[in-house]
């Protein structure tokens, strides 16, 4: 599967903001944005102006990164957020919240998403008893996440855990360290994504 393969520590610089890409480091004094904190490039530390679309653009830019997403991908998450009823905004960014990557990184089994899509799709995890392999499944009500019996020893998913208490596990999410599982106690809402994010902006865009 296409990915991004680039330094990603730039993409948060572009954003202007941590994303959170790279697990721990991204808590540590050696986090990119901490370091250095304009734009990457030659022009990075010049006066950035942006036009109505070039605000959109970015907006987009930044939630497509912090999940990891493709244009692809993304695009066709919009559309399907388009399509549901509600607010095409606040529908885009739940369903970007309830795909099994995330819920896998949120769940605290992986320190990034990144992370939690590679061990998704190497087959770590079970979803209500059975194999899931799928970044991009949607999760919903009630599913239990677990972690399969002979991967409980590969140490990033242990070592992730014995990590756990120094994050926040969402409240629509629960996790059962001792068992390797964890729930979706509720659907997500907009509340529950707590990083800046105008999705308004993104809706736009792709109106346009
Ligand atoms: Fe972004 Fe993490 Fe790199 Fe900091 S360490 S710039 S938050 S990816």
């Amino acid at each position: 599967m296409a990915r991004y393969t680039e330094a990603v520590c730039r993409l948060c610089r572009r954003e202007g903001m941590k994303l959170f890409l790279k697990g721990d480091r991204c808590f540590s004094a050696k986090c990119g944005v901490e370091r250095r904190s304009y734009p990457p490039g030659q022009h990075g530390q010049g006066r950035a102006r942006f036009s109505d679309y070039g605000v959109q653009l970015r907006e987009k830019q930044k939630v497509k990164r912090m999940y990891g997403l493709l244009e692809g991908q993304f695009a066709s998450t919009m559309k399907r957020a388009a399509r549901m009823k509600g607010r095409a905004g606040e529908n885009l960014l739940v369903l970007l919240e309830r795909r099994l990557d995330n819920v896998v990184f949120r769940m605290g089994f992986a320190t990034s998403r990144a992370e939690a899509r590679q061990l998704v799709r190497h087959s770590h995890f079970l979803v209500n008893g059975r194999k899931a392999s799928i970044p991009s499944m949607t999760l919903r009500q009630g599913d239990l996440v677990t972690v399969r019996e002979k991967s409980q020893k590969v140490a990033r998913i242990s070592g992730s855990l014995e990590t756990l208490e120094g994050r926040s596990i969402p409240q629509w999410l629960e996790t059962d360290k001792d068992n390797f599982a964890g729930t979706v106690k509720a659907m997500p809402v907009r509340e529950d994504i707590t990083m800046p994010i105008q999705e308004q902006l993104i809706v736009e865009l792709y109106s346009r």
